[in-house]
């Protein structure tokens, strides 16, 4: 069953998506920067909320919830291990654990480090996971919590998906995070041609969400831990990977 998911910019940079499976008219929200921009979309369509799904805790993802459930009553489903400090869960869920959006069916996988809760969602026959603060286009979330090599873990089960997976991340930091990029892998021909795809992007207000495993993996930093050139850039050429991530993070939380 393949979704039709809408991209909702909320706030100033946060992303909400809707996955609306057109077999049942099941339509999921993927986090809840703010409600009236959801309310607005599911109106606009004539679809009826039937599923909220957040990736972790922190208030520019979960902030709108109450406001929403009061318009749009639904099932909220989120990380069994943040039970204690998300809003009140219906569905408590856990790596492995499936979630059913209609007919559509969407794997759990987490990813802690941003927090140690947060949580992605893999719908396979949808080509779709949705990130938010884990795997970012061209970035990855800040280490708050976890540990670096929690980080690098959760980014690595993500990069295992099919490379055709499109990442729905939960922020438009990717302008940003390309000008970073640059900095760490100069000589990178792809990454050189996607700056100029989201300067065009954003110079006409267009999201650069969602972007495909396989352009992450060929330019995305974060992913890029193996990579030679990188490594030499460096100066850690037998590193263990976990261990140049850890590198590559603390430059970006400098930059
Ligand atoms: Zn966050
Ligand atoms: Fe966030």
């Amino acid at each position: 069953m393949t979704l039709e998911i809408v991209t909702l910019p909320c706030l100033s940079d946060n992303y909400a998506y809707l996955a609306h499976d057109p077999a049942t008219g099941a339509t999921a929200v993927v986090d809840v920067p703010e409600a009236a921009p959801v309310l607005a979309a599911l109106r606009a369509r004539g679809w009826t909320l039937s599923d909220v799904l957040l990736t972790h805790h922190h208030d520019d993802h979960v902030q709108g919830l109450a406001a929403l459930l009061a318009e749009a009553p639904a099932r909220v489903i989120g990380a069994a291990a943040d039970a204690h400090r998300l809003p009140p869960l219906d569905l408590a869920v856990a790596e492995g654990d499936t979630v059913q959006v209609g007919r559509a069916r969407g794997h759990v996988i987490e990813v802690p480090g941003h927090t140690l809760g947060h949580v992605a969602y893999h719908f396979p026959e949808s080509g779709a996971v949705f990130t938010a603060d884990s795997l970012m286009a061209l970035g990855c979330g800040r280490v708050f919590e976890g540990t670096m090599a929690q980080m690098h873990a959760s980014l690595c089960k993500l990069a295992a998906l099919p490379p055709e997976t499109r990442v729905f991340s939960g922020h438009e930091y990717t302008a940003a995070n390309a000008l970073f990029a640059l900095t760490i892998d100069p000589e990178n021909p792809r990454l050189a041609a996607r700056l100029r795809e989201i300067d065009l992007a954003r110079a006409e207000n267009r999201p650069t969400v969602p972007s495909t495993l396989e352009e992450e993996l060929a330019t995305n930093p974060f992913l890029r831990a193996h990579d030679p050139a990188i490594r030499a850039r460096l100066d850690l050429g037998d590193a263990p990977e976990a261990e140049v991530f850890a590198e590559i993070r603390r430059r970006k939380d400098r930059f």
